[in-house]
């Protein structure tokens, strides 16, 4: 049976484990969803909409802060006893954390950054981008259970309207496991969707010339209902948090539409969003490296192009 770990925060199962679930049943084997923390039942209920014919769940006061080991612990009893051959996690800070806690626990193997996974011949392969996006190769594992991490946004959720059954765990946590407490959880306030959830991105990078030009691409994120990226070069400047750095050493997104402002598509950038389904690039330089990956090419002064398009967006959808 595969499982899939059902992230949640704030009472809301997250999109990018959601997807992963969606995936896993379209393989046609028995999925089940696991979703642990404290008072987490009727959320648990909910997963079975979007494919889960089955829902294990845990609800502890040591599951309660988002911390990795307590999850360890639950989900390396939930393998043992339930006769659970394949862990799956949509890849977030905290599931990275429990994917490899839970691979040194098990002495599983652990792939990580998969795009896709498919049953060939009774064995679950998976696909891996690998050389900078530039090649996929096809992976898998070498004993049970298999675990693997999804790259953000690589699946949308599928309402499948069915019903879980529901079954409760009571997890035995390791003294070590519950050394660490939280003592404070910090919320960065947003409007919109995070970069790792959002069907559209817009990104912006040196080529606005300045912080207070961010607002330009907020306002089209805003009309577009969309989230705000950028590249690492304004996020080293300081004009916009690390949080929202898109490439090689930012994160990774796929959306259905990036739009990219004033930002020249250098490869450290592009392989965190050349997974994007439409790329939209605004760059006064024809010969920006950008367009080479776009599909969309807007050469001109982004300060004219910009507001232009959030005006006509905007009155498109008759805001
Ligand atoms: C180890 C390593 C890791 C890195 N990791 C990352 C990473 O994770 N993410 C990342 O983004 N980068 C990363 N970088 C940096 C990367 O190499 C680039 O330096 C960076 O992406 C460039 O950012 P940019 O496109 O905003 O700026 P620039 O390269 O300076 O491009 C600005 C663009 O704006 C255009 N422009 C200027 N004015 C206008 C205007 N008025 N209208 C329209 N267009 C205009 C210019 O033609 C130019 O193409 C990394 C580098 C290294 C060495």
């Amino acid at each position: 049976m595969i499982a899939v770990f059902l992230e949640h925060h704030e009472g809301q199962l997250q999109q990018g484990s959601l997807g992963v679930l969606a995936k896993a049943a379209s393989l046609g084997g028995d999925v089940a969803g696991v979703v642990l923390g404290s008072g987490v039942k009727e959320l648990a209920a909910g997963a079975g909409k979007f494919g889960a014919a089955k829902v294990f769940f845990a609800d502890a006061p040591e599951l309660e802060a988002p911390l990795p080991q307590p999850r360890v612990d639950a989900l390396a009893q939930l393998v043992g006893e339930q006769g659970i051959d394949t862990v799956l996690f949509a890849a977030s800070v905290l599931a990275s954390d429990v994917a490899a806690g839970l691979a040194a626990r098990l002495d599983a193997g652990l792939n990580w950054d998969l795009v896709d996974l498919a049953a060939q011949d009774g064995q679950l392969v998976g696909k891996r981008p690998a050389l900078e996006d530039s090649v996929y190769v096809d992976v898998g594992w070498t004993g049970e259970p298999r675990l693997a991490l999804f790259r953000p946004g690589t699946f949308d959720p599928a309402e499948s309207g069915g019903e879980a059954e529901l079954e409760e765990l009571t997890p035995k946590f390791e003294d070590f496991s519950t050394a660490a407490t939280m003592l404070e959880q910090a919320h960065e306030e947003s409007e919109g969707p995070s970069i790792e959830d959002a069907d559209v991105i817009v990104a912006g990078g040196r080529g606005l010339g300045g912080p207070e030009n961010f607002s330009l691409v907020e306002d089209l994120a805003k009309a577009l209902g969309g989230a705000v990226a950028a590249t690492r070069a304004v996020v080293d400047a300081g004009w916009y948090p690390y949080a929202t750095q898109v490439g090689q050493t930012g994160k990774t997104v796929s959306p259905k539409l990036y739009v990219a402002c004033g930002i020249s598509g250098a490869i450290q950038h592009k392989v965190g969003m050349q997974s994007s389904s439409v790329i939209v690039a605004i760059n006064k330089d024809p010969n920006a490296p950008i367009f080479e990956f776009s599909d969309l090419g807007v050469v001109g002064d982004l300060h004219k192009i910009i507001p232009k398009l959030t005006e006509a967006i905007k009155a498109k959808k008759g805001s």
